[in-house]
């Protein structure tokens, strides 16, 4: 059931954003289409004349207006929508502020129509520069038809500001558009000077993204869903060859409100980072669904900003979330080098193909040669177990004489010498020759990836596997750090630590996880539970968090040196792990510099 409309008293109006909400034709249609969906719009039709410089009529099929609100409605913070202060921090619908039909009817000439469903008739009414007429009687179905006309008729200095037609024909457009997206469900037809622009029927995301982008862009498309306690985030990317010139198509919608927000829409250019041309935006409409409580929509007349009470974590999953989905469908970053050859086109993805296949990469156990293998990806889950060896440590820096002699048949001498194989470059990244080109792999981020998926697998299997400290080590913590510590000890259990709290402050070690390698033992506890800490507050999982950080703080580091056997079992790894194109913060782990670009760069082609 409706609320009736009534004026928002002094002390909540004076909460609300101030600011003139009309600037041009295409602010009417905006307030205009909100309004229809908040009253359950299934079906509206929106008509302008001269890009609605001349007209503008928006109908809907909604509730529509009872008679005895239809007076009120054209009022100043007129508003059936919320009541009370509390309902302002808590907005579940589009309009909140009672503004729009007041500011419209101040600078057009207005007419309304409506009827509710219990009513024989509807009413209808002319507002002109806010004089209101006696409202009339007049047949029509339940819902509301607003009809604009002569936009600034009264202000002929802001009617001149208006731009040509091409342009608040865009506008109108572009408002329509997002509408259409952020609610598929509803049904829209446009109609400018007698043309049906487009008519779109109920249907889902990916059906209106073809019907508005058309066929071949929609084929580009790459869904994304991911839940978090804290937010929701869905939609459609396109894949990189589909970038645009411009940012125009990047659709963001917090609670399904179009919205405009520099640092969520730098978290999606982040993730892409590698894989676009310079200068080229990807295309996107992604939903972001979160408690109204945790945002605030009113902090702009028109509605088009809104704050998070934690934007740096929305950052960071949103590239989170673009980087998996880039990652799933195989968009490997690849090098990109500055283009010093002008006019030379770069390969920046590798090429998509049917059913995407995953690229694999995994070290021949006779040769000791990387071979790089093209799987589909139901073959995928196979080699995961084929390659994962749980209790895999890194193995230990030994002497190079005894480098190979506790590995039997393995024993081999041609890797190290067929140096163009594998080489590590400043103790930090892993070049490793492929049959496409030649893979860089960032060593910390690559283990970091690989311990983080062993660390979740531990806790869904409850199989802690830890190694004994000769010396049970005691530590001091503080009081809050053994607080977390109880909070969260099975889970420290399942990782591999044999703890025992000792006192109000002191903790003793009798074990340590078995991926903790050697030289990395001393005050591992303490720094993984600094880096929970730090990053607690970002409302990601306990289990996600605790395995990120243990992940962080145990992975060999930039600046450790690696034989070349533990450089082929670490990508080894890698390529049995779920994602190894991303770390667990969302970082690169693989880039791939194709022979081909090489051969372009060297002028070869
Ligand atoms: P707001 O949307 O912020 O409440 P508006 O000035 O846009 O303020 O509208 C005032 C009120 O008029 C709304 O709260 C709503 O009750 C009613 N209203 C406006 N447009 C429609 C419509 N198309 N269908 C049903 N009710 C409407
Ligand atoms: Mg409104």
């Amino acid at each position: 059931m409706k609320q009736s409309i009534h004026i928002l008293p002094e002390d909540i109006a004076s909460k609300i954003a101030a600011g003139e909400v009309i600037q041009r034709p295409a602010s009417v249609v905006k307030e205009t289409l909100e309004n229809s969906i908040d009253a359950g719009a299934r079906n509206i039709v929106v008509t302008i004349k001269e890009s609605g410089k001349a007209l503008m009529q928006i109908a809907d099929d909604g509730q529509g207006i009872s008679p005895s609100d239809v007076t009120v409605a054209f009022e100043r913070h007129a508003t059936s929508k919320i009541q009370s202060y509390d309902d302002l921090e808590n907005i579940r619908t589009l309009g909140f502020r009672g503004e729009a039909l007041a500011s419209i009817a101040a600078v057009a000439q207005v007419e309304i129509k409506s009827r509710v469903d219990d009513e024989e008739v509807g009413l209808s009414m002319k507002v002109e520069g806010a004089m209101k007429r006696d409202p009339e009687p007049c047949g029509m179905e339940t819902g509301t038809m607003l009809t604009v006309k002569n936009l600034f008729y009264n202000t002929p200095a802001r009617r001149n500001f208006l731009k040509t037609n091409a342009t608040e024909f865009k506008h109108i457009l572009e408002t329509i558009q997002r509408a259409a997206l952020a609610y598929p469900d509803i049904a829209f037809t446009f109609i400018s000077d007698d043309d049906t622009v487009f008519s779109v029927e109920p249907s889902n995301l990916i059906t209106r993204i073809r019907e508005l982008f058309g066929e071949e862009l929609s084929e580009g498309l790459m869904e994304c869903n991911e839940e978090t306690d804290y937010l929701t985030v869905y939609g459609f990317l396109a894949k990189p060859e589909y970038s645009r010139r411009t940012r125009n198509d990047q659709f963001l919608f917090l609670n399904r409100r179009y919205i405009v927000n520099r640092a969520i829409n730098h978290a999606v250019y982040r993730a892409y980072e590698h894989l676009l041309i310079k200068g080229s935006y990807p295309f996107y409409v992604l939903f972001i669904d979160v408690d109204p409580s945790r945002i605030d929509v009113n902090i702009h007349p028109s509605k088009l900003e809104a704050k998070f009470d934690n934007e740096r974590s929305v950052y960071g999953i949103v590239t989170s979330v673009v980087r998996k989905t880039l990652a799933q469908h195989d968009m490997m970053p690849s090098l990109t080098i500055s283009d010093t050859v002008e006019g030379t086109p770069r390969t920046h993805t590798t090429p998509n193909r049917e059913q995407s296949p995953l690229h694999m990469f995994r070290v021949n156990p006779k040769t000791g040669e990387l071979i790089e293998e093209t799987i589909r990806r139901e073959e995928k889950r196979e080699n995961f177990n084929l390659f994962q060896r749980d209790s895999f440590k890194i193995p230990q820096r030994r002497d190079p004489e005894s480098h190979y002699e506790h590995e039997g048949e393995q024993k081999s001498h041609d890797s190290s010498a067929e140096s163009g194989l594998i080489y590590q470059l400043h103790n930090k990244y892993i070049l490793a020759q492929i049959r496409s080109g030649l893979m860089i792999i960032d060593q910390h981020v690559a283990h970091e990836r690989i311990l983080y998926e062993r660390a979740l697998k531990r806790f869904t299997t409850q199989n802690p596997a830890s190694q004994q400290l000769l010396f049970p080590e005691t530590v001091e913590l503080g009081h809050a750090e053994v607080e977390l510590v109880k909070e969260i000890h099975p889970l420290l259990h399942t990782l591999g630590f044999d703890l025992k709290i000792f006192s109000k402050n002191t903790i003793v070690i009798e074990g340590i996880p078995a991926d903790v390698r050697p030289g990395y033992e001393h005050n591992i506890l303490q720094k993984v539970l600094d880096e929970y800490r730090s990053t607690m507050d970002a409302q990601i999982d306990v289990r996600d968090n605790l395995a990120k950080s243990f992940a962080c703080k145990t992975a060999i580091k930039s600046g450790d040196s690696l034989t070349d056997e533990e450089m082929r079992d670490l990508i080894d790894q890698l390529f049995g792990t779920e994602m190894p194109y991303v770390c667990p913060h969302g970082r690169p782990v693989v880039i791939k510099l194709s022979v081909e670009e090489l051969d372009k760069k060297f002028g070869r082609t």
